[in-house]
């Protein structure tokens, strides 16, 4: 079956392939880097991690650029209210941000382009300049430069809205700028005293670039002109898509991306996530509460991107029970008594791949993952399950996880907890009960369940509840 996928510019799930044969160009709108990121963010850097990883399954390359927006009105508004220069400001929170990459277990991109980096300057001012030769691009009296939508006669094909309601032709005036069109867009935004010492020299004077051709400077820079892929979250369609789309192809001449993915909104207990509403959070804020990357990950990545997702507590917790069903299944499979290894292999199927094959449904997939655990955990149950097909299935769970990243963290129970568990097994050698008892007190106090089998101890992380 082909990879098919959804494509907001069509409306439609469609076959995928590269322009170049086995590699795919991938481009992800970053984090605006003024705040941590929040939840509702890592939805789409999840989903995007998704796609990354079940294209490199199915045996193709890709060669992702993830940007970072470090110049613009909210980060300058920072870097104002604290005194500090613009790189200064910006720096933990770029920190912050990869270390919430890692604990999400998302692969990193190839290319972190960052938007003040001089190269990338100098390739939005060349773009800005094409754009007025073309005519595609106008300097207001201020020294700001606006893109003509009315110059691009594709302008809205991928928000899918009649741009007449946009080239009324109405000329706009304010105090800072002046538009042919109220559609028209900032390419580059002339200094002001709110821009305090942020600021760089062009043929307009002095300014900075307009977000949006910050994102097609850095694609077409690093990627070339024909991406392959181009996602972001549903919030980015327009203006931001629709205007990298207009910049770039009146720029190359070219067909700016093939294919457009969009994730989603998050809404947190029902609701739109507002700081006001006391359901914002950032991973940070979820990890103070107990609750681990890999948790927040499935959590997150268990609904289909295109699916709305409403993040809760129990949502939370269901997703702890099912990696520990899963974990629980992969320690049985690696404990089986090793018999005569290599016969009776099993037959997997491709089904899990398949899923994700359909436009990334990975409600199918997690179904053929648990109608897995739960045939082979009965025939476990009955003694039936062969040492080969125990091989089998570690193999193809290693495939899953290569996919999902829902593998157990190697040494995720405390040095601390690990003590106390021998020492409560000599206390139980030497049939100390209630000195027994008082070290499973003390292991629970750590967040761990210890359970006795006839295995020995066996941990689980104790549930913590919601909020
Ligand atoms: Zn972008």
């Amino acid at each position: 079956m082909p990879l098919r996928f959804f494509n907001t510019l069509t409306r439609q799930v469609e076959d995928f392939m590269p322009r170049e044969a086995g590699k795919v160009r991938l481009y992800t709108c970053g984090p605006t880097v003024y705040n941590f990121a929040h939840i509702g963010n890592f939805r789409a850097y999840i989903f995007e991690d998704l796609l990354q990883r079940h294209l490199e399954y199915r045996g193709l390359k890709v060669d992702r650029v993830m940007n970072l927006t470090d110049v613009d009105d909210k980060t300058i508004r920072g870097c104002r209210a604290c005194g500090m220069a613009l790189a200064d400001f910006t720096a933990p929170f770029k920190k912050a941000f990869f270390e919430d990459l890692d604990t999400l277990r998302i692969k990193r991109a190839d290319h972190f382009p960052e938007a003040t980096a001089p190269e990338h300057i100098t390739r939005m001012i060349g773009m800005i300049s094409t754009l007025i030769e073309k005519g595609h691009a106008y300097r207001a009296e201020d020294g700001s430069v606006y893109f003509r939508i009315r110059s691009f006669a594709d302008y809205g094909k991928l928000a899918h809205f009649n741009p007449e309601e946009l080239r009324d032709g109405v000329r706009v005036r304010n105090d800072e700028y002046e538009k042919e069109n109220v559609g028209d867009f900032a390419l580059w935004k002339a200094w002001d005293e709110a821009d305090g010492d942020v600021g760089w020299e062009s043929p307009w004077g002095r300014g900075r670039p307009g977000w949006h051709i910050e994102c097609s400077a850095m694609a077409t820079g690093i990627l070339g002109p024909e991406l392959d892929i181009h996602c972001g979250g549903e919030d980015n369609i327009f203006p931001h898509h629709e205007a990298e789309i207009a910049q770039s192809e009146c720029v190359t001449g070219k067909k700016f991306v093939r294919l457009w993915m969009h994730c989603r909104h998050l809404q947190v207990e029902g609701s739109k996530m507002a700081k006001s509403a006391g359901n914002f959070f950032t991973l940070r804020d979820l990890m103070e509460k107990g609750w681990s990357g890999r948790e927040v990950r499935y959590a997150l990545i268990s609904v289909k991107y295109r699916e709305p997702l409403n993040f809760t507590f129990e949502g939370l917790a269901a997703a702890r029970s099912a990696l520990q069903r899963l974990d629980e299944w992969t320690t049985r499979l690696q404990e089986l008594p090793k018999g005569a290894s290599g016969e009776n292999l099993m037959e997997t199927g491709d089904a899990f791949g398949e899923a994700l094959d359909d436009d990334l449904n990975i409600s199918a997939a997690l179904a053929v993952i648990f109608d897995m655990i739960r045939t082979t955990n009965r025939r476990m149950d009955e003694g039936t399950l062969t040492p080969g097909e125990a091989i089998s299935l570690l193999k193809w769970v290693k495939g899953v996880n290569a996919v999902l990243g829902f593998e157990a963290e190697a040494g995720a129970v405390p040095a601390v907890v690990g003590e106390l568990l021998a020492r409560r097994a000599e206390a139980r050698a030497a049939k100390e009960w209630k000195l027994s008892d008082t070290i499973r007190d003390e292991i629970l106090a750590t967040g761990w369940i210890v359970k006795d089998t006839k295995e020995g101890q066996k941990l689980t992380p104790a549930p913590r509840g919601g909020a």
